[in-house]
């Protein structure tokens, strides 16, 4: 396993690959890796030859009161564990390599930017649309390994993929979960004991209003209502960023459920702001 961390010399070794014929398997990640991150890095290798996977916590996809000071950084044991993988490459640039005195170009996509996480935090999409596509400039992968656990991320670089004309494929990887239904995340570090315990009211609430959904209820605000209540409930959860049922393109909020449907909920729980959502498809007989 290799670790580049120069952007040019990332370039010239994917190019080297690309001239060669393989197919490059890309897996973009912020670190403190978990089994959902490995998850990717498994499907990626069973879908091309050589993998890569970035280490990089993203300056400008971080809000100036956020958490990028803190964010959790485990580099010895993220190489340990992307060995194992047989990960061929990481490539773990520096912010100075990355966003060079001078740097002016942004990538922003509209309107389904702004909902849901964009409309808390103004710039985070911008700031990953931006990263994904300079990464995808130096990587030149093939394939690029997204999770849904960040459903409205893998959308927006749909998005930019489809816009920008970028000849890369994004494949969406399930959800990997903690036994109890916790999305992994490595936000989850900075939950003490009681936080951990209360942080299973996310999935139990996506569950809650799934099921309520299937019994046959249409009323989408109805079921935003029942997952407010389920989640205040609980004492730990100490502000609702958003919990509803919105479209699963436009990520408008939706008063009638019918069709492909995102249930999804953002919370705080103490400090640490956790994400979390459910696609279904629901028909109903008109
Ligand atoms: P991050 O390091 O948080 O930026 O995540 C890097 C990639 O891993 C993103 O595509 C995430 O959606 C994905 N990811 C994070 N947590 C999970 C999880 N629990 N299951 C599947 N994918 C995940």
């Amino acid at each position: 396993m290799e670790i580049i961390r120069i952007p040019r010399i990332m370039q010239d070794t994917s190019d080297d690959y690309v001239l060669r014929g393989r197919k490059i398997g890309f897996v973009p990640t912020m670190g403190a890796l978990h089994e959902g991150h490995l998850s990717l890095v498994r499907r990626a290798k069973q879908e091309n030859d050589i993998i890569i996977v970035s280490i990089f916590v993203n300056p400008i996809q971080f809000g100036h009161s956020e958490d990028f000071y803190k964010y959790p950084r485990d580099i010895e044991g993220d190489n340990e564990k992307l060995q194992r993988e047989e990960v061929d490459i990481i490539f773990m640039p520096e912010i100075s390599s990355m966003y060079p005195e001078g740097f002016l170009t942004h990538v922003k996509v509209e309107k389904i930017s702004e909902r849901l996480c964009g409309a808390i935090r103004p710039d985070h999409f911008k700031g990953v649309a931006t990263v994904v596509t300079k990464l995808f400039n130096i990587v030149k992968p093939d394939r690029a390994y997204f999770g849904q656990k960040d459903y409205q991320q893998t959308v927006v670089v749909n998005q930019v993929v489809k816009d920008l004309d970028m000849d890369v494929e994004i494949i969406v990887c399930p959800t990997i979960r903690e036994r109890d239904g916790l999305a992994m995340s490595s936000r989850n570090a900075y939950l003490d004991k009681s936080q951990r315990e209360a942080s299973i009211v996310i999935y139990k609430c996506l569950i809650e209003a799934s099921e309520l959904i299937k019994s046959g209820i249409i009323d989408a605000g109805y079921i935003k209502k029942i997952m407010h209540e389920r989640l205040l409930k609980e004492p730990a959860v100490s502000g609702i960023d958003y919990a509803g049922v919105y479209d699963h393109t436009t990520f408008n909020e939706l008063s009638e459920i019918n069709g492909d449907l995102l249930l999804a909920v953002a919370v705080k729980i103490g400090e640490t702001r956790l994400i979390d959502n459910i696609l279904i498809n629901v028909k109903r007989k008109r």
